[in-house]
């Protein structure tokens, strides 16, 4: 009896080992066909050729052609890595693209995320010493000339969606010229979506330009006949209108952020809960920047026959991501910006109309897999006459600080005259150059100073590591590194829910600390998580996202991995044991170290404050620990500004007078810290 019972035991193993590899055979069949049927496939030969030839070219395709996913494979597999002595570098504006993309490239060559396909973005570095394809964002390229200033690792660079021309591409781009002038062994392609293409050949001596020709289908345009006050109800509206009426075919929405898309998910989920199966299944996949690797893979999955898939997504979706099966495109209409203002020194993310290439990009995403439809939540007219042509390079709108800061440590002290594709404004890098200084980054000749070295080590903004440095002579390095971790984090820290809204609140205001702000209320935060173990209950009971907390771990590693090289902190050190009291003192006097360009002081019987040093009109922003605080502080100290309904500061501080003179008595004047702007 036993061995019957063996052998039909053994007969089982056997018959799901066949399956598995039946299964494995056609994964790799509809992987092979998948790949066969990509735009890109068809010109592989001819582009090889041409890459064989030309040590710059410039290539350009429709999105979702196979630039991404298939020119590194080509090159890996026609040899271009040697073996392993090179690596084949792609670059990516987004750190969700570049993770997608190296998760789907692994998958198709059959490895796991890491060996041979691998991507390194920062605070999360998935590559190995067998990595051969490596995705990247192009910030963290940029961080590599710290370390090769030739990129000798790499055979071939392909800086992809350049058009989106992201001040780290821009600053790559320069860079690049010099390599391939001393390396004639390197080969640069620049990849970019249907535009630009010529200005990007003339930036490289007349490169060659290649075009891959895709399919696209015919997309109708809607557009809404008056302007719309609210776009997210307009947006929602507009899903459920489509879902009833039309034809099957997935939506893809575009919104400006994470916030938003996260409230139209819960708001789209809860509309469709209540209409019950009275309607066919809506399903709710997110996709912004920030948007945790595990969560990301979902938008790609293939919709289920009896329900339709609604991607909320930034403007990621444009051209770095390509989400098959998409029929309806609804566009708001709008992008949130980085903004600066050299003249103001104020810094902020605004919402605002997107360009017509944008929503041009945006339509074309309907017409992928056959003809689609673009609803479009604005006018015609405000088409025509409100949205520019192109987007402005992000090098004319953003502050130049860490830019600048990296240029000098690899030794590019000229920074008037870099090969910029367009050059940003004087005023601008002045400010970067005036802020640097006054944080210590160079000194009175215009040298770089060991402090300069040191913040350019850390790959956070020069005045979060400026506050690094200082905590490191203060002694509470170890609290300082816990709340900048907790910064990087802060926008999903809480749990959202309308039915909890109320627990959640009582719970954040637990850690409120009313001296110290919101930093010291992360720093709480921190506190207890490690406290409890990094206790997954202890997050659940007090309605704080495990995950974000174990994002921060997993940063404050990093910071602190550097904090230890540079001996601002002994290895593995405890919280400090000096007294509570005069750590929270020292945290907030490092703090001030690095942050003293963005102070406020309270407006005379208002609540609202005045930027110090330009006189500014700015307001708490409601998520803040001080928000409606009695009585409100005089001077505080803000992370940053954020452009929404009113400048809102976010990430704010109490300070006291006497540390600004303490710390940045070379930046202000009495007058200033006494009167509020008036000059000398
Ligand atoms: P391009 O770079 O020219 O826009 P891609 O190489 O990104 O094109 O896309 C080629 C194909 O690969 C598309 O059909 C896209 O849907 C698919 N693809 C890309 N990333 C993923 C992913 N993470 N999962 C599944 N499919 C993907
Ligand atoms: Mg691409």
């Amino acid at each position: 009896l036993d061995s019957t019972k063996d052998e039909k035991q053994l007969n089982r193993e056997q018959q799901i080992l066949e399956e598995k590899v039946k299964e494995e055979e056609k994964r790799i069949k509809t992987i092979e066909q998948t790949r066969k049927s990509l735009p890109v496939y068809k010109k592989r030969t001819e582009l090889m050729q041409m890459i064989k030839e030309n040590q710059v070219m410039i290539i350009v395709g429709e999105t979702g052609s196979g630039k991404t996913t298939q020119i590194p494979q080509y090159l890996y597999e026609d040899g271009y890595t040697q073996n392993g002595r090179y690596k084949i570098g792609c670059t990516q504006p987004r750190r969700v693209a570049a993770t997608s993309v190296a998760t789907r490239v692994s998958d198709e060559v059959g490895t796991k995320v890491g060996d041979t396909v691998g991507y390194t973005i920062r605070f999360d570095d998935k590559s190995s010493e067998k990595t051969e394809i490596k995705y990247m964002t192009d910030g963290m390229l940029l961080r590599e000339f710290l370390t090769d200033f030739e990129l000798s690792a790499y055979s071939v660079m392909m800086i992809d969606e350049a058009h989106e021309r992201t001040l780290s591409t821009d600053v790559l781009l320069g860079l690049l010229k010099v390599i391939i002038k001393t390396r004639s062994d390197f080969k640069l392609l620049i990849c970019s979506a249907t535009m630009n293409a010529a200005k990007f050949s003339e930036f490289f001596e007349d490169a060659p330009i290649y075009n891959i020709p895709g399919r696209t289908y015919e997309v109708e345009l809607y557009y809404t006949p008056q302007p719309e006050a609210n776009y997210i109800h307009a947006a929602i509206t507009t899903v459920f209108q489509i879902h009833l009426s039309q034809g099957p075919g997935d939506i893809l929405v575009f919104l400006t952020g994470q916030e938003e898309i996260e409230n139209m998910a819960e708001n789209l989920a809860e509309t469709s809960n209540k209409l019950g199966n009275k309607i066919k299944e809506l399903l709710i996949c997110p996709i912004y920047a920030n948007l945790p690797s595990e969560l990301q893979q979902r938008i790609f999955e293939p919709t289920p026959k009896n329900a339709r898939k609604v991607v909320l997504a930034t403007n990621i979706a444009e051209t770095s991501l390509t989400i098959d099966g998409i029929v309806y495109v609804i566009d708001s209409g709008f992008v949130k910006e980085n903004k600066f203002n050299p003249s103001t020194g104020m810094e902020s993310l605004e919402i605002q109309p997107c360009s017509k290439a944008s929503a041009n990009q945006r339509a074309g995403r309907a017409g992928r897999v056959g003809p689609g439809k673009c609803f479009r939540l604005f006018t015609k007219t405000a088409f025509e006459t409100e949205m520019p042509d192109n987007p402005t390079p992000e090098i004319l709108r953003v502050n130049l600080n860490g830019v600048v800061l990296l240029l000098f440590s690899l030794g590019i002290t000229d920074i008037w005259n870099f090969d910029y594709m367009d050059a940003p404004s004087s005023d601008n890098l002045a400010k970067s150059l005036s802020l640097l200084y006054s944080l210590g980054a160079f000194n009175e000749n215009g040298g770089f100073t060991k402090i300069g070295r040191q913040m350019s080590e850390f790959p956070v903004d020069p005045m979060l590591s400026k506050c690094l440095l200082t905590s490191g002579e203060m002694n509470c390095c170890s609290e300082v590194l816990s709340i900048i971790s907790m910064l990087q984090e802060t926008s999903s820290l809480f749990y959202r829910s309308k039915e909890k809204q109320q627990q959640i609140q009582a719970s954040r205001e637990k850690f409120i600390s009313k001296v110290g702000g919101d930093h010291l209320t992360y720093l709480n935060i921190w506190n207890e998580f490690v406290d409890s173990g990094y206790s997954r209950q202890w997050c659940h009971d007090n309605f704080v996202q495990f995950k974000t907390l174990n994002r921060v771990k997993n940063i404050r590693t990093q910071l602190e991995r550097i904090c230890v090289k540079q001996s601002l902190i002994l290895e593995n050190a405890q919280a400090s044991n000096i007294s509570r009291d005069k750590t929270i003192l020292h945290v907030m006097k490092s703090i001030v170290s690095g942050y003293f360009w963005n102070v406020a002081r309270l407006n005379r019987g208002g609540d609202s404050y005045k930027s110090l040093k330009k006189n500014q009109q700015v307001w708490i922003h409601p998520s803040s620990a001080m928000f409606k605080l009695k009585p409100p502080v005089k001077f505080l100290i803000y992370n940053e500004l954020v452009l929404t309904s009113k400048e809102f500061m976010r990430n704010c501080m109490p300070i006291s007078e006497r540390w600004l003179s303490e710390y940045a008595s070379h930046y202000y004047t009495d007058d200033e810290l006494n009167e509020g702007g008036k000059k000398k």
